[in-house]
């Protein structure tokens, strides 16, 4: 049977998890891991208090760490990364490109909970998806497209190598972004945190030739690897493994 390497989507107290790196790393290797991927929140992340790093260049002291620690714990291959935010309908994102490109994961999502930096963003992408789509079901087809447009643009834009839960909480075309996704190289996202909500994303994506990536995205360095939702998902849809790179190991576009 082919072993999962790796879980490349979780959080530290950088951004909104609970645990410092140590102890998500030795969470990982205690659950059999032999890569982990650090990708705190970008830092627009915001409700109410700040949720996501301080500022762009604290994903580069992350990956400082990162180094050290790679040398401490030679069982397990420590990637920093960024779980970056998707700002705007150009599919802008809130870490600029030469950070990315110093970072070993580039992730990015669409996430209701940012700081909008423009009146736009916090109308079409804030208040549209919080308010209007819930109440105005006329609105949904329109609000599903700019959802779309957006994380496309950011797809065609940046050298991402996989987007974060598609379609949790935002309404998007998930066919079409996964056709895009194909063409450039990009993973979708199984996410095991929210479980059986990505189950229609996935039915959806498979169609196309895009390759998928499972995650925990823990917030508690107890939640990271555990990924058995997600499995659940893309065996029941019967899913090759060879399409879920985390039984190939991690071979991003940065790293
Ligand atoms: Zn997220
Ligand atoms: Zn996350």
């Amino acid at each position: 049977m082919n072993k999962i390497k790796g879980d490349y989507h979780t959080h530290s107290e950088y951004s909104h998890g609970k645990g410092d790196l140590v102890a998500n790393i030795e969470s990982a290797i205690n659950k059999g891991l032999t890569e982990i991927g650090i990708t705190d929140h970008g830092p627009q992340t915001f409700n109410f208090v700040r949720l996501g790093v301080k500022d762009a260049e604290e994903l580069i002291e992350i990956k400082e760490r990162i180094e050290v620690l790679n040398k401490l714990y030679p069982e397990i291959r420590i990637l920093a990364g960024t779980e970056a935010n998707i700002i705007n309908e150009e599919g802008d994102l809130d870490v600029p490109d030469y950070i990315l490109e110093e970072l070993d994961i580039v992730a990015a999502g669409l996430h209701l909970l940012i700081l909008p930096q423009s009146i736009e963003t916090a109308l079409r992408l804030v208040f549209d998806n919080r308010f209007m789509y819930r109440f105005f079901p006329g609105k949904r087809a329109r609000i599903r497209e700019w959802n779309t447009r957006a994380v496309i643009n950011a797809v065609k834009r940046h050298q991402i190598d996989f987007i974060t839960h598609p379609g949790y909480k935002l309404d998007i075309d998930t066919y079409k972004l996964a056709r895009i996704c194909a063409q450039e190289g990009t993973c979708l996202e199984v996410n095991a945190r929210h479980g059986r909500l990505t189950e229609g994303f996935v039915r959806a994506a498979m169609e196309t030739d895009v390759r998928f990536v499972i995650n925990s995205d823990a917030h508690l360095p107890a939640s990271v690897g555990k990924l058995e939702p997600a499995l659940k998902i893309v065996k029941d849809l019967g899913i090759s493994d060879d399409r879920i790179i985390n039984y190939q190991g991690f071979t991003g576009r940065h790293s």
